[in-house]
């Protein structure tokens, strides 16, 4: 059963020069349109389970108070049980009372997208707001109740410096926030960094940068507790751990994916259909031996790794002779650690996951 709801909202007032998500101009005829539709996909789910939503984007704070009302309505039956809600906001479209809206209606985290403190460093990947508005947006959240804030940083810009990254992670974490998501740039081929021919950061940099970034958080309590993810104790986010988990989830609207009985399925990227009320998701159906890696690959992603008994159940297999060989030259590298059944990667063995995953591919 799925314990974790996505929902998809596509809109966003601009398009920042990265990205490549499913996402279109704001345009408040549409935006209605959509809701209908979306409510229809909504409801001919399974969501009796569900423990966490996010609704993600595009940018969801830039509907009006209207349309998120609207929003926010048609998820209300489905958040009887639900424990961590969380929202994606761009700073310079949340507004008091649309913070307070979230908090009525049970949301009780945030997800900002500051990405970096420089202003000319946000022009190059196209994104307008300040690090006043991302403040005033934090005490928004806070005024209304929703102390749950995420930050997300990128690093591996285009021109962007270590020192500009650590100038970030200083303005960052003057914020009363508590947790921190880290993004690389990757160049995709749709973006419009792609399609102008940009090229990504050279590696030793970007691996600076990450490097720098982990040991910053650390310092500051707020700790790597997945790849690219950081929180003060308690405050890791659990709607993400259900994916890093590889327990089922929902994805509803436009290009949302889930995984649910041994599929995986991505829901159309064309708006047009979607709004037609034609969902066509891409499914792919899932062989044990993919279920067995995809477990593997995501639950290492977590620094706190899994119980191997849990494999051993799900599977009806036994991990420790499957992996024999694997385990004991990862453990005698130290890459990873295993202790009473508990199968996690070591600091470094995070850093190396790939190496470590290429392993375990059979
Ligand atoms: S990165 Fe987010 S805010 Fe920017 S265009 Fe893409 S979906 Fe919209």
């Amino acid at each position: 059963m799925a314990r974790a709801l996505y929902i998809h909202i596509p809109f966003c007032n601009a398009i920042c020069y990265y990205c490549d998500f499913a996402r279109v101009i704001n345009n408040a005829d549409t935006v209605d349109q959509y809701l209908a539709v979306l409510k229809n996909d909504l409801d001919s789910r399974d969501l009796s389970h569900i423990e966490t939503i996010y609704i993600g984007g595009g940018t969801p704070s830039a509907l009006t108070l209207n349309q998120l009302e609207v929003l926010f309505t048609m998820i209300k039956p489905y958040t009887k049980n639900v424990i961590e809600y969380t929202i994606e906001i761009n700073p310079e479209s949340l507004t008091s009372e649309k913070a307070e809206l979230m908090s009525a209606y049970g949301i009780n985290r945030a997800s900002l997208g500051m990405q970096v403190s420089q202003a000319h460093l946000l022009k190059v990947i196209n994104r307008s707001h300040t690090n006043e508005e991302v403040e005033a947006a934090v005490n928004a959240l806070h005024a209304a109740g929703i102390n749950n804030i995420s930050l997300d940083l990128m690093y591996g810009i285009p021109t962007q410096t270590l020192e500009d990254v650590k100038e970030s992670l200083d303005v960052i974490t003057s914020f009363k926030i508590n947790h921190v998501s880290i993004y690389g740039l990757t160049i995709e081929p749709d973006s419009v960094f792609g399609k102008l021919g940009y090229k990504p950061a050279p590696d030793d940099l970007d691996a600076d940068m990450y490097e720098l970034a982990i040991d910053y958080l650390n310092s500051k309590g707020i700790k790597r507790y997945e790849i690219a993810n950081f929180a003060i104790s308690g405050k890791e986010s659990l709607h993400n751990q259900v994916y890093w988990s590889y327990d089922d989830f929902v994805g509803v609207g436009l290009h949302a994916s889930g995984k649910e009985n041994n599929q995986r399925y991505t829901n159309t990227r064309n708006l047009k259909d979607y709004l037609a009320g034609d969902i066509s998701p891409q499914v792919i159906k899932l062989s044990k031996e993919d279920q067995m890696f995809e477990f593997i690959m995501m639950n290492l992603r977590m620094k706190k790794g899994f119980d191997i008994k849990r494999f051993n159940q799900r599977f009806d297999e036994d991990f420790n002779s499957l992996y024999a060989d694997v385990l004991s030259g990862l453990i005698r590298d130290g890459l990873l650690n295993l202790e009473d059944d508990n199968l996690s990667a070591s600091d470094n063995g995070l850093n190396l996951l790939f190496y470590i995953l290429e392993k375990f591919m059979r």
